[in-house]
């Protein structure tokens, strides 16, 4: 007999943006799972993101939650991966051109700056790239239960354009599209992005190992 292991009713995604927690409503709003944010525990001190690579962060990130707050947690950590920069800037995505060039009001402009600036002339075909996010869900002790990933591939343009989305979007292309993703809309970004992926990935495994249907 296939015998379903059990779900608490409360799930906890490791976040304190109003924006990612609104996405994962949505995601889980036909499931009997309530999503609960990092917001609705009171002051809570945050994870230091100090592994070397997502997975690691991630999972560092579900135990630190769900340690404190004694809940089930999801964490999640992204970052761009090119394949010409030896899969930079990666982990360190969030702080690629601080590296350089220090504080800046603008880091999502500068990170950028700085890939295309390291990419140089490097033709099309070797400009390929991903976006990636790891996932891990942790027990209410901190016990790491399942470890998913998304991708979306693509390859980094030699401008900025678009102007919606954040962070990298404006130099990543999706090449079936010709498009950056900050030429996208919010669905049209939100039904394939990295992000979108793991968590479908993470409703999979619910589906098929627990009671969530
Ligand atoms: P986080 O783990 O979601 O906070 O992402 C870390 C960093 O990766 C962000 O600060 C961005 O620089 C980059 N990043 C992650 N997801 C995206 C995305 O969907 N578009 C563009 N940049 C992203």
């Amino acid at each position: 007999m296939n015998m379903k292991l059990s779900l608490p009713h409360q799930l906890v995604l490791a976040t304190k943006n109003a924006g990612k927690l609104a996405e994962l409503k949505s995601l889980f709003q036909d499931y009997p799972i309530e999503i609960k944010g990092l917001d609705d525990f009171g002051d809570i001190p945050d994870a230091i993101e100090d592994k070397d690579t997502l997975a690691g962060n991630a999972h560092k990130k579900a135990q630190h939650y769900s340690q404190i707050i004694k809940k089930w947690v999801v964490a999640d950590d992204s970052g761009l991966e090119i394949d010409a920069l030896n899969k930079a800037p990666g982990v360190y995505s969030a702080r690629y051109g601080r590296e350089d060039i220090g504080y800046n009001e603008n880091p999502n402009q500068t990170n950028c700056q700085k890939v295309l600036r390291e990419l140089g002339e490097l033709p099309i075909s070797q400009r390929t790239a991903r976006f990636k996010c790891a996932l891990c869900m942790s027990d209410h002790l901190g016990n790491p239960i399942i470890e998913v990933e998304g991708t979306l591939e693509g390859s980094i343009g030699t401008d900025m354009v678009g102007n919606n989305g954040f962070g990298y979007d404006p130099i990543f292309i999706i090449p079936e599209l010709d498009k950056s993703v900050a030429q996208l809309s919010p669905s049209e970004k939100n039904k394939r992005s990295h992000r979108a992926k793991a968590f479908e990935a993470l409703v999979e495994v619910l589906k098929q190992k627990y009671n969530f249907a």
